[in-house]
């Protein structure tokens, strides 16, 4: 789930998830491409207050909660939520219109705001190996095969090898 907010209006946008219920993530820092699970994989995760913070596992750098989408998430982000985003609009002007009162002038509105499509649905591939910290094993992330190796635990950042 992303919020885009544009002004006032806050629209949760749904992002797709693969099969294992992983979502796409690209690092603010290397912007190479990895997965999380979306929400506590199991039993003990939930037991886990949310971080903040998570570490790449491909890069070890940290950023915030919300520094982790890819530009493909963004741009369907923003275009799913346009069309709500202008109906709310129109719905204000509409609101405006109604507000001018005079006796002598009439208002009337004639246009309207063009509300686009909402854009075709992005899937999400069922691909990369699902691997596990042993520092905190409940938080299991994917990584790029061909990146297995020398990682960097999500939730701690620590080093491992797989
Ligand atoms: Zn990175
Ligand atoms: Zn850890």
């Amino acid at each position: 789930m992303i919020e885009v907010s544009d002004m006032e209006f806050s629209i949760p946008v749904e992002l797709p998830l693969d099969a294992d219920g992983f979502i796409r993530r690209e690092c603010p820092h290397c912007e190479q491409k990895f997965k999380w699970h979306s929400g506590p994989a199991n039993a003990e995760a939930e037991q886990q207050p949310a971080p903040e913070t998570y570490y790449c596992p491909l890069c070890g750098q940290p950023a915030g909660l919300d520094s982790w989408w890819t530009r493909e998430q963004l741009e369907y982000a923003e275009e799913a939520a346009t069309p709500t985003i202008m109906e709310a609009m129109d719905a204000e002007v509409d609101k405006m219109f109604k507000g001018v009162k005079s006796t002598n002038i009439k208002v009337t509105r004639t246009g309207r705001l063009h509300t686009p499509e909402p854009p075709m649905p992005i899937t999400e591939p069922n691909d990369m190996v699902i691997v596990t910290s042993p520092c905190h094993a409940w938080e299991p992330i994917k990584v790029p095969e061909e990146r297995t190796g020398r990682l960097h635990c999500l939730l701690c950042g620590a080093a491992f090898a797989v």
